[in-house]
């Protein structure tokens, strides 16, 4: 067993660990080593906790931990990079679960300290004082923590479902959505009002428990698909909150800190999200948005023309400058090797290659970067969408590959799409764009995208890496 000094030592130094790791995730040439603080410091936070004072039968923690890690690492062995966003959500579900279960364990074994002997009248009633004061702050964060954690795990169930398809990614509306909503928060505090005021009746908190299920299933089920990539930071967010309500219930100051950062880092992803989009925060979470999809037809936009990887090769031959604008389809269609390979082949004959990442390209924050990093592309050529959106007018050709939403002038041209007003890469300004995609099928947010049907834009048709390796081929 280790000492309750050492175990705090140690937990400081995680706690240190674990902000090296975020800092370091921050950058590309860093974040290989961020990585490997958080899988340190992780470490080092589970030998001391389940090896401290306070950890009582740890012969099952070790059992538990054995098939869970034997589960989580086939699983993550066997993931796609394209399932990995809803892996993320799942996982966030768990958090939210387990805050939920550590909850009513926490409520179940809470027990009031024993008396002092040889306490005069004045410090007893001092001592039941602070004990009841003790016990009501306890109270408060079992509630707390169970709410979160419901709302959490329901939440990303739901976003789990939209991220693959298993659930329609429109937009719930039911009526009187923002009533439903203000209402389950109003019975939910007048719920802790009278469990903290007769802790003994636990059916406060389980009517609470149904209520915030419900709540976190609706507040993410009438989210509109073009909103997810807020979303899927909202609940990252959300998972944090949970962590640490967890951890003040098991008075846990890891636990604490290292919620707080997921927590406190998730809502700093979801406002620079929100910013992307150019979306305010309360409106995403007020849901709806995408929904009022006029499907337009082909013919409404006009004609569109197709290429082929030979005459787009020999166009890129000739190009001085080059900007790849990759999306969720170079993910789907593992493209991103092919995509390596040409990108050297273009720079070694001198041509100006480089990528425009859009922020909420692909299905993750920050999904092509980490395509793009384990093909090997170099860093210094890939830039944000801010770095890059001025530059496309003096391009002569740019290559979408299996982007869309993120392409769509429409964002800026029709106030009425669903996308109005969300920053997109300025693509149709190059001289040529190539479009790769298999059909003429919409986007995620599902609106169809006038870029296809302008005169410098060509359609090269198929699974993106094909195409590509047909482009390499001829190149
Ligand atoms: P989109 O999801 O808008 O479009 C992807 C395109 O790729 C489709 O039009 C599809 O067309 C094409 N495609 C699919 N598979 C292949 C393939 N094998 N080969 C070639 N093309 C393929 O992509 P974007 O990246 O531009 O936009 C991302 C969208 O996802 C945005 O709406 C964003 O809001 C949303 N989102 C983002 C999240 C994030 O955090 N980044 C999270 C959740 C949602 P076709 O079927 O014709 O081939």
């Amino acid at each position: 067993m280790l000492s309750s000094g050492l175990v705090q030592a140690a937990y400081i130094i995680a706690a240190l660990l674990f902000i090296m790791s975020l800092a370091g995730l921050s950058k590309h040439e860093t974040a290989k080593a961020g990585c490997w603080y958080g899988i340190v410091g992780m470490t080092i936070a589970l030998v001391t906790t389940i090896f401290g004072p306070e950890s009582k039968g740890t012969i099952f923690i070790l059992i538990a931990m054995a098939i869970g890690g034997f589960i989580g690492v086939r699983k993550a062995l066997k993931v796609e990079m394209t399932e990995m966003p809803e892996l993320v959500a799942i996982l966030h579900s768990f958090v939210g679960l387990a805050a939920v279960l550590v909850g009513f364990n926490s409520y179940g074994l809470h027990h009031d300290a024993v008396m002092p002997e040889n306490l005069d009248a004045a410090a007893q009633a001092l001592f039941v004082a602070e004990q009841a004061k003790l016990a009501t702050i306890h109270n408060v964060e079992v509630f707390l923590g169970i709410f979160i954690g419901a709302v959490t795990f329901t939440g990303s169930v739901v976003a789990f479902g939209k991220l693959n398809g298993k659930i329609n990614s429109k937009a719930l509306m039911l009526p009187h959505r923002h009533k439903l909503n203000l209402a389950a928060l109003v019975v939910s505090a007048i719920l802790m009002i009278i469990f903290v005021n007769h802790p003994e009746n636990i059916f406060p908190v389980l009517i609470m428990t149904a209520i915030a299920l419900a709540f976190g299933w609706h507040l993410v089920a009438s989210i509109g698909g073009a909103d997810m990539p807020v979303v899927v930071s909202m609940l990252n967010s959300y998972s944090g909150w949970a962590a640490a309500a967890a951890g003040f219930m098991l008075s846990n100051d890891l636990l604490i800190v290292t919620g707080a950062l997921v927590g406190s880092s998730g809502a700093i992803l979801s406002y620079i999200m929100c910013k992307a989009m150019n979306r305010s925060f309360i409106s995403v979470i007020a849901g709806g948005f995408g929904n009022d999809i006029q499907v337009s037809s082909d013919e409404e936009q006009g004609e569109h023309r197709e290429t082929t990887a030979e005459e787009v090769a020999e166009m890129l031959k000739n190009a001085s400058s080059v900007i790849i604008t990759p999306g969720y389809g170079m993910a789907v269609a593992q493209a991103q090797y092919p995509v390596a390979e040409i990108t050297q082949k273009l720079r070694d004959r001198g041509i100006n290659v480089r990528f425009g990442i859009h922020p909420v390209a692909g299905r993750l924050p920050g999904h092509m970067n980490v395509l793009l990093a384990e093909a090997k592309v170099p860093y210094d050529v890939v830039l944000e969408m801010d770095e890059i959106n001025d530059d496309f007018a003096d391009t002569d050709v740019v290559l979408v590959i299996g982007a869309n939403d993120t392409v769509n002038p429409a964002a800026m041209d029709d106030p009425n799409s669903p996308i109005a007003g969300m920053p997109v890469l300025e693509v149709w300004k190059a001289q040529n764009v190539i479009v790769f995609k298999r059909s003429m099928a919409v986007g995620y947010a599902g609106v169809q995208n006038p870029l296809f049907f302008k005169e410098n834009t060509q359609m090269l048709f198929g699974d993106a890496k094909e195409r590509v390796d047909d482009i390499l081929k001829a190149l």
